[in-house]
């Protein structure tokens, strides 16, 4: 059944054609979604792919003047990355002055009452909105073109207001990439008994659904060109993302979020949400579009992707979720199968959702529908009350600044002293990615206490983005009360990590500090990057094992056939871990790793052989599977990638092909379930059935005893967290999990920072600090030796320490982690099982711990004769 009605209405309110207006003319020339692609968007079975959108925007740019189509950039396989602005003729043609206005709102700071008054009284709202992040969540990607179309030639009065009074920042696509590769994977089975299944890959080359995971850390160009819209050059008033969920619950979640909520960011931002989510879900009720419901479903204690961190810059940022057909392809629901959710306890009219949709066939056009109503509905309502969301946006800022000004901690200093200095330097790029204010001293200064060298960090909590700092600086703890317990008291997961904080992800230290820092300082802008410095000793140089980015110079040299060795004790001028370089290292070569990776390659003037090994580059495997993809397995790609190791990347037949010795010296298994790696010799269990012959995977237990037989020829396996399953059920290794089946009440740190000890003296922990702090996820691992005559085969390298080991986030039980091991290596046969039960590379967020990676993947030195 379809929905005629409903559609007249919900065009009928889309199209009114009855005002005279003087873009009425363009309107006469430029083509519908409907006439440009030969069928409505969302009809069913219906993808219309990026290259085809693409197309359709710049003939709207070239025939509306309503409409700047600005390419900004290509996404991680090449597409066109766009970002729309839409406004009336005139305020495209004054753009630059209405970003000025509108920085004097973003940061009032040493803004003249003048001035505050001209950018409220003269100034547009700026308002964001987000399409296509998640791509198998196809139709929002479809519904921009819709809503641009709506934007370019509606003559209404609604639509001219809208016009007058905002600029509309429309990201079409937020992941290019994941449209084509949905649209053309569901164009190759549609037809088929495979249609509307998902695509067997990540739709982000490296993150898939993570993409919405990287709005703090900004590690893809996709989430660098959305931040410098929302965070840098704009700094809207409001973003909204449009998402897709599960199939089977309300039909649209709209703003405001459910409990918990994360605090500090100014209230005004909470209140705007449920303004704007009331005035959305208004207007579907008044169309008739049924099933929106708001204050459920999605927490306001979210991760930081753009959503959920935009609230923190002052920003209303908003998330509309709407209900799931099966890709394009329409799906049946049954009333029987509709349920509620959190803060939505039964599928029943309650007061934010009073219009419950009964069943039946929901279609992409359903969905399409209703996100035309939730993209136009808050921008109306914004360009209706110009002045208050002004004066509201001037309000959020200052008082922020206010509060920061009364707030316990007054800034967080980054010391210029520090373990690994060049990633203190990527922190504090990644702050001036948030927009944040950071100054630097210019000389040595002395606060509280502690003295600090020339070239520290410090970042005021006097600034309009004192929420946002206070989170990616501030030590966190997750709430723990009837919000995120259930009836029964067992701990309910949070929507992603319990903590998001940069710097105990990177293993920089900051200082929190009550009083305002009186130091000479002065402002930085733009990027720093490391650089480093070239003098050659006699023997040759040294490069720093404690910086991450050394390994990188490592790897510049491997690639240029340099002969590296490494210390495996302290010499003179060098310590363990270090990576020592000859003389006749090509000076060309040596200046390109350092301008590259930003080290400093300080002179060897002593004779290192002796206290060294010589490292050859190792030749790695990253082990992927199908079924969607493995985000962890893209996120270590990235990081690999990043930090320019060679590997390559196999899959079930390799491991299968008996050349795994031959092939390679580590393979590396990223965290993931047995089941997933192995496969199910069920398929109606597994759902594999679903999934076209070629694309299901699992390399069964001929692939479990090739993996062992691997390590037994002499390899290094390589598990993160659950994966290492693997290993514990079936390699007979003498370590089990101790965590292992322990309730939420008995063991619980979802998405925390735990403090270990790590033991530096081992080469698979050289160059790591010996206190630490380890990422720990739920589903990962803690290691405690089995007794027997074999343990003196396990080598614990990084320990949780004996009480008070939460930093930040949520730890219930302690106690079951307390000294037990975090890392530890298994020899086995001629090789080694290396196993990491938290996430040290997570997301690639987790700087400070990359180097328990890194350092697996290099040779160590031939083990001592015992
Ligand atoms: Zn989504």
């Amino acid at each position: 059944m379809k929905y005629p009605r409903l559609l007249g209405l919900s065009l009928a309110l889309c199209f009114g054609v009855t005002s005279v207006s003087p873009h009425v003319s363009a309107a006469q020339t430029i083509p519908s979604p409907e006439e440009f692609f030969g069928h409505q968007m969302g009809a069913d079975r219906q993808l219309v792919r990026w290259d085809r959108l693409v197309a359709y925007y710049d003939t709207l740019g070239a025939l509306s003047d309503r409409i700047d189509v600005r390419n900004v950039g290509t996404s991680t396989l090449g597409d066109p990355f766009l970002v729309i602005f839409v406004s009336s003729p005139a305020n495209l043609a004054n753009l630059d002055q209405i970003q000025r206005r509108n920085s004097v709102l973003q940061d009032p700071r040493g803004r003249t009452q003048a001035q505050i008054d001209d950018a409220i009284t003269n100034g547009k709202v700026v308002f964001v909105q987000g399409y296509g992040l998640h791509s198998t969540e196809v139709a929002s990607s479809q519904t921009a073109a819709e809503v641009l179309y709506g934007l370019a030639t509606r003559t209404d009065e609604e639509v001219v207001e809208i016009l007058d009074n905002t600029v509309a920042i429309m990201i079409p696509n937020m992941n290019p990439d994941g449209n084509v590769i949905v649209t053309d994977w569901y164009d190759r089975w549609v037809g088929t008994e495979y249609e509307g299944t998902n695509p067997p890959e990540l739709y982000h080359h490296f993150v898939g659904h993570d993409n919405n995971r990287d709005a703090f850390m900004q590690n893809t160009v996709e989430s660098q060109y959305v931040a410098q819209i929302l965070f840098r050059d704009w700094t809207p008033q409001a973003f909204i993302d449009h998402h897709q969920m599960g199939a089977y619950t309300a039909r649209i979640y709209l703003p405001p979020y459910a409990e918990p909520i994360r605090p500090g960011a100014d209230p005004l931002v909470w209140r705007e949400m449920s303004w704007y989510g009331a005035h959305m879900a208004y207007k579907m009720d008044e169309v008739q579009l049924t099933g929106a419901i708001g204050s459920a479903i999605y927490s306001g204690w979210g991760h930081f992707g753009f959503h959920w961190i935009t609230p923190f810059h002052n920003i209303a940022g908003m998330l509309t979720e709407s209900a799931s057909a099966r890709l394009a392809t329409p799906l049946f629901v049954q009333p029987d199968q509709l349920g509620g959710s959190r803060q939505f306890p039964e599928y029943d009219a309650q007061t934010t959702f009073p219009s419950p949709w009964p069943g039946g066939w929901w279609r992409v056009r359903d969905i399409v529908e209703r996100q035309i109503v939730a993209s136009f509905s808050p921008l109306e309502i914004a360009a209706k009350n110009r002045e208050t969301v002004l004066r509201n946006a001037y309000n959020k800022a200052i008082r922020q600044v206010e509060r920061g000004r009364e707030d316990d901690i007054r800034a967080y200093v980054i010391p210029a002293h520090q373990h690994d200095p060049p990633t203190m330097q990527k922190l504090v790029d990644k702050l001036l990615g948030q927009g944040i204010t950071v100054d630097r001293a210019i000389r040595d200064f002395q606060h509280e206490g502690r003295v600090y060298g020339a070239g520290t960090y410090v970042v005021s909590t006097a600034q309009p983005k004192r929420g946002v700092i206070r989170w990616l600086l501030g030590q966190t703890y997750y709430p723990d009360n009837s919000f995120t317990r259930d009836r029964d008291g067992d701990p309910i997961r949070p929507y992603d990590m319990s903590t998001d904080n940069l710097a105990e992800f990177m293993g920089v230290r900051v200082d929190p500090v009550t009083s305002p820092v009186e130091a000479t300082m002065t402002g930085v802008y733009g990027e720093i990057s490391a650089s480093g410095t070239v003098s050659l000793g006699t023997n040759g140089y040294v490069i720093d094992g404690r910086l991450n980015d050394s390994f990188e110079a490592v790897n510049r040299l491997f690639a240029a056939g340099v002969a590296v060795r490494r210390a495996d004790r302290d010499g003179d001028g060098f310590k363990a871990g270090d990576f020592l370089v000859g003389p006749e290292a090509e000076e060309v070569v040596v200046e390109e790793a350092v301008d590259e990776a930003g080290v400093d390659f300080a002179p060897l003037d002593s004779d290192g052989a002796a206290a060294s090994y010589p490292l050859t580059p190792q030749r790695i495997g990253m082990y992927q599977r199908y079924y969607g993809g493995n985000m962890d397995e893209g996120w270590t790609r990235f990081l690999l990638e990043d930090f320019e190791f060679e590997y390559t990347t196999i899959m079930d037949a390799d491991i299968l092909s008996d050349e795994l010795s031959e092939r390679f010296d580590v393979i590396v298994l990223p965290a993931d379930s047995k089941r997933m790696m192995v496969g199910s010799t069920d398929a109606e269990d597994d759902g594999s059935s679903t999934v076209p012959p070629e694309y299901r995977s699992g390399f069964g237990e001929a692939g479990v005893d090739a993996l062992e037989a691997f390590v037994e020829n002499g390899g290094t396996l390589v598990t993160f967290a659950q994966a290492g399953d693997l290993v514990l059920d079936e390699f007979d290794v003498p370590v089990r999990n101790a965590v292992a089946g322990l309730s939420g009440t008995e063991f619980w740190a979802p998405g925390s920072t735990l403090h270990v000890r790590v033991d530096n003296t081992d080469p698979l922990a050289y160059g790591m600090p010996e206190n630490a702090l380890a990422t720990y996820l739920a589903g990962g691992q803690v290691y405690e030796t089995v007794p027997g005559p074999r343990s003196a085969s396990v080598k614990r390298l990084v320990t949780y320490v004996d009480r008070d080991i939460l930093q930040s986030g949520w730890l219930l039980g302690e106690e079951a982690i307390a000294n037990r091991a975090a890392m530890v290596s298994i020899e086995k046969g001629e090789g080694l099982v290396v196993m990491i039960g938290f996430r040290a590379q997570h997301r690639a967020q987790t700087h400070g711990t990359f180097k328990l990676l890194f350092n697996a993947l290099f040779d160590r030195p031939e083990a001592p004769v015992q």
